[in-house]
């Protein structure tokens, strides 16, 4: 019969077999007791809430057409359709949904699904490009464009045609390229370029934009990320030289490349930026890959360790160099994974501090803050619907279910260390950023576990299943700050685990299966060797403490860091504080299914 004795007793015992010389680790017994632990949310979690978001913040009547702007702070907050739900902002929900109904283990025959993908479908015109209807919200004649809205559509045709091998995502994606090379403007020293902005049948092109902060040449390249992407899946070489042509036509307009992120739209000069990556990967080109990793730089040096970055560059209107964009953030995200993998391994540090920091902070994931933003009256508000004057229209929704329908989603014009500073923009979503934050959610998650030739790299410490390694990823915070890392082993490998930032090998301690052993530094890595199934390994480190003070256009802010966790910024900004003690577990989460099949999503 077993006897209960108190925690007192037990010490008391303890401290006497201790003065006696019978048992040495008392104080490893009351540290292990008093040993307390938070953990940060897992990705496979925010994946569910993002897929809530995704399938609640659209027209059901419309295909799950996605609301694209969000008037948070109106009384009440309204959410309406615009030109950028079509082929852009639905196809970007698509791409994502499809990636985290993998990642989720969801499967992607659910009913919203199916009827996302028929509508995305439905929107292709006879020409094979993606359309926009007449609505009253938008033109009164249906009308196409070759960047944005084809840039969407490729996004998801080209993931789906990844996750189904369905030769039909494939054909929709060849028509799209075959279209887009047919109005392809080239003229001899020029840059190549589409010959205006909108195409109607009943009017023909539309000029091209001149607007300075966002020059019509870095529209018309939007298209080349997800061109590049299908090129390295389907080989299909009418991509590559479409992406290329494109590619070198904005670098071109842009200096050599020297004059991006001087000013306007951070996320068109970001995706270039990112194409330049992936054709240097593709075709291992120094030039490519070496104005790239130049052009990161420089974009990094306008945010934070974090992952704050800005929506706009050296724009003083409306504030909104002062806020972020999430699908700045994505691209900043994807641009370091890439870096990471071919160039330099500490491009992983970059990736580590954005997911657990700004990627997961600016989710949503309440919503009574809403009602502390100060509205800004609709005559002088710069995001109107066409039906705001009429109370009956359809394309719009006001009301108590709008903010719960963000749930999921991110921010679409962040504070830094809020989720907004309540200005007019920062009180608004743009449903591009609930897409593109799904879609970090999954680069984070995918990349976290690589395998390549029986070498199982941990390349980022967070919470992943994966057909080889289950990763739980532990803070421990008091008596001591450490990093804990366990693995639980499912298949015969040889493992590594990536040095934390500002650590040696010297200061990680391996444990297999409880017993201290060997592991030595390779490169950017600690190699543990052999591991088998059912092995236990457990890596822990310290959690250095340290302060950054960043200067970015919207001031100077202080981060307080735990390893490469933010533990509290200042100043704190207006609504919704982001770096508080709550967005903490205090047990493990959920971490999910093993996925069927390791899925790339660059
Ligand atoms: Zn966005």
């Amino acid at each position: 019969m077993h006897t209960i004795i108190s925690r007192r007793e037990m010490l008391r015992v303890s401290a006497g077999l201790l003065a006696a010389g019978v048992v040495a680790p008392l104080k490893t017994v009351a540290e292990a007791e008093t040993r307390k632990s938070v953990y940060l949310p897992s990705l496979h979690d925010r994946a569910r809430l993002a897929i809530q978001c995704l399938t609640t913040h659209c027209d059901a009547s419309r295909g799950y057409v996605p609301y694209f702007y969000t008037r948070m702070s109106d009384r009440p907050p309204a959410m309406f359709l615009a030109i950028w739900s079509y082929g852009d902002g639905m196809g970007r929900s698509l791409d994502a949904l499809a990636l985290l109904r993998h990642m989720t283990g969801g499967g992607l025959d659910q009913p919203a699904d199916r009827v996302m993908r028929a509508a995305l479908i439905g929107l292709l015109g006879e020409d094979g490009l993606s359309w926009c209807p007449a609505e009253p919200w938008l033109m009164p004649t249906p009308h196409t464009r070759p960047s944005w809205l084809q840039q969407g559509a490729l996004l998801a045709f080209t993931t789906l045609f990844q996750l189904t091998s369905e030769p039909k995502y494939q054909h929709y994606v060849e028509r799209i390229i075959q279209a887009l090379d047919e109005r392809l403007v080239r003229k001899p020293g020029l840059p190549a370029t589409f010959p205006g902005d909108t195409y109607t049948h009943l009017d023909g092109w539309s000029p091209a934009s001149t607007e300075p902060n966002e020059p019509f040449l870095l529209y018309c390249a939007s298209v080349t990320m997800p061109l590049l992407r299908y090129y390295r899946l389907a080989g299909y070489e009418p991509a590559f030289r479409l992406a290329s042509e494109l590619t070198d036509g904005a670098v071109q307009a842009f200096g050599g490349g020297e004059k991006f992120f001087e000013l306007g739209h951070f996320h068109c000069e970001s995706r270039i930026m990112i194409s330049l990556l992936q054709r240097g990967i593709i075709k291992n080109n120094a030039a490519d890959l070496e104005l790239g990793e130049r052009l990161y730089k420089k974009a990094r040096a306008l945010g934070t360790q974090s992952g704050w970055f800005p929506e706009q560059v050296n724009n003083p209107a409306h504030n909104r160099s002062n806020l972020a964009e999430t699908c700045s953030l994505t691209d900043m995200l994807e641009a370091a994974i890439l870096l990471a993998r071919h160039r330099n391994a500490a491009y992983w540090h970059d990736v580590e501090r954005y997911v657990r920091n700004h990627l997961l902070v600016h989710q949503i994931i309440d919503v009574g803050w809403a009602k502390e933003m100060t509205p800004t009256p609709l005559e002088k508000h710069l995001l109107r619907f066409n039906g705001d004057d009429r109370t009956c229209i359809e394309g719009a929704v006001r009301g108590d279910s709008v903010m719960p329908s963000l749930i999921g989603g991110f921010a679409g014009w962040g504070a830094v260390t809020s989720m907004s500073d309540d200005s007019t923009f920062s009180n608004c979503n743009q449903h591009c950023c609930n897409a593109a934050g799904a879609r970090a959610l999954y680069d984070a998650w995918c990349y976290a576990v690589t395998e390549e030739a029986g070498i199982v790299s941990i390349n980022l410490h967070v919470h992943r299943n994966h057909a080889a390694v289950e990763v739980v990823a532990e803070e421990a915070v008091s008596p001591d700050q450490l990093g804990v890392l366990r693995v639980k082993v499912k298949q015969e490998r040889r493992l590594r685990v990536r040095l934390p930032e500002f650590l040696s090998a010297k200061e990680m301690q391996v444990k297999v299966n409880g017993s201290s052993a060997q592991a030595r530094e390779s490169g950017a890595f600690l190699d543990v060797g052999s591991v088998r199934p059912g092995d236990r390994v457990e890596v822990t480190y310290p959690m250095k403490a340290r302060t950054t003070e960043e200067r970015i256009a919207p001031g100077v802010f202080t981060f307080r860091w735990r390893g490469a966790t933010v533990v509290s910024a200042s100043p704190t900004q207006k609504i919704r504080p982001l770096f508080t003690e709550d967005r903490f577990l205090s047990a493990p989460p959920d971490i999910g299914p093993i996925p069927s099949r390791e899925f790339e999503s660059l």
